[in-house]
């Protein structure tokens, strides 16, 4: 936080605060690079519905891939950077146009079910233009909206919501489907719920991690997922790392979920195989018989 206004009512800087903004500049002409570059990629992570063991979708995460190490540089180092510049508005729109062209080459081995959900940042979600991006972009790749999936955090509904529900509103009304990501991380104002025509509630890892030992974060995991139930919405959870964990959601009924224990994020080539086999990752069939009861 600046020094804001000192006596002579101009405002100051201290030299941590300028440097910092040198480091901002930095970092938003790299990612600007690497857009025009496409150093971007996406990998897949495998969600799985657990009444069957199926593998019903995947989640699309972006990577930042730097072409003189070779180093692969994960989102929490850059998507908060292009956060704060309109910067995140291009690298929404590259992942989402990167994701509807996968997702259209995988439709001859995946059934109908099969969605690909992509994160989007509120502030996208809420420019002018995504709406007509959005629909181009299913148009030109060839992707039945019924197919894709956005993820938004609960952000949205906290800056704007006459906005936020407009948006909403009209990315429903083309037919895809919208998730709350991280859910029970954050305000959880459960308000919104109400207002909102949302699909899917992602119960946020953070809620799974000490999951065995906690009673009580077993009873708030029950609670989201009877909350979700009663809203007429799907419900995932995320992050889960161990057979614990997966046998506590499946226990509960928890619609799907997606982790480690799973599948970490894959490369396309990887996930293409796992599609073409009809199967998940790591310890698939082991899941799916405890699934398939
Ligand atoms: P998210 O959407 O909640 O994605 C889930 C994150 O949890 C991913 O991290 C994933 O690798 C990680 N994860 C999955 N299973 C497990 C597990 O069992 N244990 C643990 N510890 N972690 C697990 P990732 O890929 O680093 O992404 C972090 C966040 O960055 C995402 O959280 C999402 O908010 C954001 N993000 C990723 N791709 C995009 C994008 O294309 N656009 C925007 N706006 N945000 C993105
Ligand atoms: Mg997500
Ligand atoms: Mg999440
Ligand atoms: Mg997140």
């Amino acid at each position: 936080t600046a020094k804001a206004e000192g006596r002579s009512g101009f405002v100051t800087f201290s030299p941590a605060i300028l440097s910092q903004i040198d480091m901002q500049l930095g970092e938003e002409a790299g990612i600007k690079r690497a857009l025009n570059c496409d150093e971007f990629f996406l990998v897949w992570q495998p969600q799985f519905e657990l009444a069957t063991g199926r593998m019903t979708g995947t989640e699309a995460l972006v990577r930042w891939r730097d072409p003189v190490s070779g180093a692969v540089r994960a989102p929490a180092s850059f998507i908060p950077i292009a956060e704060r510049s309109d910067l995140i508005l291009e690298l929404d729109n590259m992942v989402l146009r990167k994701a509807c062209v996968q997702a259209a080459r995988w439709m001859p081995i995946t059934t109908e079910e099969f969605v690909c959900s992509v994160n989007v940042s509120a502030k996208s979600l809420q420019a002018d233009a995504y709406l007509t991006h959005l629909t181009e972009t299913l148009r030109q790749t060839g992707l039945p909206p019924s197919r894709l999936q956005l993820e938004i955090t609960e952000g949205i509904f906290i800056q704007n919501s006459r906005d936020a529900l407009e948006s909403v509103g009209k990315i429903r009304n083309i037919g895809v489907s919208l998730a709350l990501d991280d859910f029970g991380s954050g305000y959880a104002s459960f308000g919104y719920l109400a207002d909102f025509n949302l699909n899917q509630l992602k119960i946020d890892r953070s809620l799974l991690s000490d999951l065995a030992s906690s009673t009580k974060k077993q009873n708030v995991v029950r609670g989201i997922i009877a909350l979700a139930n009663s809203l007429g919405l799907t419900v995932v959870a995320e992050g889960v790392e161990n057979e614990a964990q997966l046998d506590f959601l499946i226990r509960e009924h928890c619609h799907g979920a997606q982790g480690f224990f799973m599948s970490e994020p894959v490369e396309e080539r990887l996930m293409t195989n796992y599609l073409a086999a009809r199967q998940g990752g790591v310890r698939l069939e082991q899941f799916q018989e405890k699934c398939v009861t």
